[in-house]
This record gives structure tokens, C-alpha cells and sequence, in this order.
């Protein structure tokens, strides 16, 4: 688990039951959720869970630097606990799954000064894209 809770809590953040079925539902290892899917998934712990508050909850989050926001699909923001391991994605085209990965080497330094453009680049972001197990099963 990602502990997220236990990080949130250390960060001083005042746990409500909503901000708690939030925290729960985001938490794990290769957690990418969208606000959507954290919305419909924390309705069944708490019924009266409101779209709004969902999201603001994961905006909160995100200012602590407790969730990331990663777009690897083009499509939704999706939200990661896996906060402060840096770390890579690697996305089945099919179904979309996601893992995280911890690629040898260091993406920004094996970057040449002279592809650098005079930029002060603060992060980098690489997605690996193929096909799943289960769905490469299913072909
Ligand atoms: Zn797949
Ligand atoms: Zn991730």
C-alpha cells in the first residue's frame, strides 16, 4: 500500500469521513484513477459523497504533494499516490492498464545539453506503451 492516509494525517490534514473514503479509495500500489472512477467508487462506501467534493478532495491532495496528476492516455487526469518514488508509466493500449515503473537510468540526465535548448527542465515524463498480458491472452 501507498500509505496514503498515514501521510495525509502526517501532513496535518484534518481527516473528515469524506476526505477519509477519498483517501481509501485512491490508495494502493498502481492506483490511476480518474476523479469519475474515485467519484463512483466512493458513492458505494458513502452514498451521499458529492462529485464536487470528490474533486476538490483530490485538488486538496495534489497542493500537499501527497497525489500526483499523470495524463497518460490523453484523455482524463488520472490521480497516483505513488507520490514520492519518482516513476515512469507503462500503459496497455487495449484495456488501458497502467503500472508504474522504475526505469535504470535517469530519463533527465541522459538528456544532452545541446537538446536542452537553454530550458531549466524541473520534470520528466515518459510513458512505454504495448499490450498487456491478459489482453495479448485474448487476441
Ligand atoms: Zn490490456
Ligand atoms: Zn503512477
Amino acid at each position: 500500500m501507498s500509505d496514503l492516509l498515514e501521510r495525509l494525517r502526517g501532513r496535518g490534514w484534518r481527516m473528515t469521513a469524506q476526505r477519509r473514503v477519498v483517501a481509501e479509495v485512491l490508495d494502493g500500489d498502481h492506483v490511476h484513477l480518474t476523479a469519475d472512477e474515485v467519484h463512483a467508487r466512493a458513492v458505494t462506501r458513502l452514498p451521499e459523497i458529492s462529485r464536487a467534493t470528490v474533486y476538490n478532495t483530490l485538488g486538496e491532495m495534489v497542493t500537499l504533494g501527497e497525489v500526483i496528476e499523470v495524463a497518460t492516455d490523453g484523455r482524463a487526469k488520472r490521480y497516483d499516490p505513488n507520490a514520492h518514488r519518482p516513476h515512469q508509466h507503462l500503459v496497455c493500449g487495449r484495456c488501458g492498464a497502467i503500472r508504474d515503473v522504475h526505469p535504470g537510468g535517469d530519463p533527465l540526465a541522459d538528456l544532452p545539453d545541446t537538446e536542452r535548448f537553454g530550458f531549466t527542465i524541473s520534470n520528466v515524463e515518459v510513458t512505454y506503451r504495448g499490450i498487456c498480458p491478459s489482453c495479448a491472452g485474448s487476441a
